[in-house]
């Protein structure tokens, strides 16, 4: 039956008509919801809770969050403006540590760049992760002898430690010392992966004698030429954190990170100004949990909540209740475009599935 032979076209158009406004209207209301990145980093103090991970790594966010203090004997906190110092307190703990230990290696003293915001969540430019406070980025480039002023720490530039035309270390710039620290972080038990630079995992794979058993942590991945990126895993208390797989058992440095070596992954991005995950995620793309650590209130101060070393900070005293009881995950929040592809989780061992680059 075509329209033509309709007895009466009108009620079908109008009926038509109205459906067009509908979709026009729930295209705006789409388009109207406010992107989780604009809320998260609007937030410039925790939320006041005991310290809890929510969701994955790359779409998630957090409660209980302590900074990591600007300076320390051992480290100085790059890009201060940012306010990316933040993150559970295992991690911040695990931070603090890392810079002693190193700096009792030999290592002079960490530059510490993004770990999380204050609650989680996505950020307006770099990560796809580091979204629930368990992911911290620590420059490849030693602490300066001289204490680095604040506006120093905004404008220094981080040494890049790769060729970028043959994906391999400089090998004027990479010394034992790079091995021990990547050695030292790896060896915690809580920390699960460590992401470098392929050429960095090359040159790891080609030169470590004895105990390679710590390969196995070290895993390629895009960029990571100036820094590296420690993961923990996640933490008790969280039973809605969601792990990652375990790394193989090997220590990855045959078939994947030959893979690596060749044109494939650096493919230029076919369609490089599509929108990333985090400019797509609104908040009903991230666990339900999210929405209620975004509306908590914040902590007291800044003071309150910067990590005093020894696992306690001045807050941990006066701990509130959750504002929300933990539950796992649903799963209907997982629904999400299949093109934000920032949000697969970091290749597992095997041959990583080509996408494109991101930015960290
Ligand atoms: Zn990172």
């Amino acid at each position: 039956m075509t329209l033509r032979s309709l007895p009466d076209r009108k009620p079908f158009l109008t009926a038509a008509l109205a459906l067009v406004a509908l979709a026009a209207l729930a295209a705006a209301a789409i388009s109207a919801e406010p992107r989780a990145k604009d809320l998260f980093s609007a937030k410039k103090l925790p939320a006041v809770a005991p310290a809890q991970s929510f969701g994955f790594y790359s779409k998630g966010c957090f409660t209980g969050g302590v900074a990591l203090p600007m300076e320390g004997p051992a480290w100085e906190v790059m890009r201060p403006s940012r306010n990316r110092r933040w993150g559970h307190p295992a991690l911040i703990a695990l931070i603090e540590k890392l810079a002693r230990d190193a700096q009792a290696d030999g290592w002079p003293g960490l530059l510490i760049g993004d770990v999380s915001q204050p609650r989680g969540g996505p950020m307006m430019t770099g990560h796809a992760s580091h979204q629930i406070g368990l992911d911290a980025d620590v420059w490849l480039t030693p602490m300066p002898r001289r204490p680095l002023t604040m506006a120093q720490r905004e404008t220094m530039s981080a040494t890049l430690m790769v060729d970028e035309k043959t994906h391999l270390v400089k090998d004027a710039l990479w010394t034992p010392a790079h091995t021990r620290l990547l050695k030292r972080a790896a060896s915690y038990p809580e920390v699960e992966r460590i992401l470098v630079n392929p050429g960095i995992k090359k040159k790891l794979c080609d030169t470590v004698t004895g105990d390679r058993s710590w390969l196995r942590k070290i895993r390629p991945f895009w960029g990571h030429d100036y820094h590296f990126h420690m993961r923990i895993g996640c933490q008790p208390g969280s039973p809605g954190c969601k792990a990652q797989e375990a790394t193989p058992d090997d220590d990855g440095c045959g078939k994947p990170l030959a893979w690596w070596f060749t044109e494939e992954p650096w493919r230029p991005n076919k369609n490089p100004d599509a929108p990333k995950a985090r400019d797509l995620m609104t908040m009903a793309n991230l666990p339900r949990e999210c929405q209620a650590v975004l509306a908590a209130p914040d902590a007291p101060s800044l003071e309150a909540v910067t990590y005093q070393g020894g696992g306690a900070t001045a807050v941990a005293a006066a701990r509130p209740e959750p504002t929300e009881p933990a539950e796992t995950i649903s799963s209907s929040a997982a629904a999400f475009p299949a093109q934000a592809s920032a949000f697969a989780p970091t290749p597992s061992i095997g041959i990583p599935l080509p996408r494109p680059r991101p930015g960290n």
